[in-house]
C-alpha cells in the first residue's frame, strides 16, 4: 500500500518497495518519506534531500541533476 500526499510518497510496511534502494545514500526506503526527482525520476529520502515534509517543493531535482546541469554546457 502506498500513501501519496502532495509529491511525497510513503511506503508502508509490507510493500515490495520497502527494501528497494534508489536514494544516493545507499539505504532502502524503509518506510521513510521519499521525493521523486523531476528529471531522472530517482527516489530520494526527504531527509537526504534536506527537505521538510511541511515545505516540499513543486519541482525537485536530485543533487546529481543539479550537478550535471551546473557542470555541463
Ligand atoms: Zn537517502
Ligand atoms: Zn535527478
Amino acid at each position: 500500500m502506498t500513501l501519496q500526499f502532495n509529491k511525497i510518497f510513503i511506503f508502508l510496511t509490507g510493500d515490495d518497495s520497502w527494501d528497494l534502494i534508489t536514494c544516493y545514500c545507499g539505504k532502502p526506503f524503509a518506510g521513510r518519506p521519499m521525493i521523486e526527482c523531476n528529471q531522472c525520476s530517482v527516489w530520494v529520502h526527504l531527509s537526504c534531500a534536506k527537505i521538510k515534509k511541511s515545505n516540499v517543493p513543486d519541482i525537485f531535482n536530485c543533487h546529481k541533476c543539479r550537478d550535471s546541469r551546473r557542470s555541463s554546457h
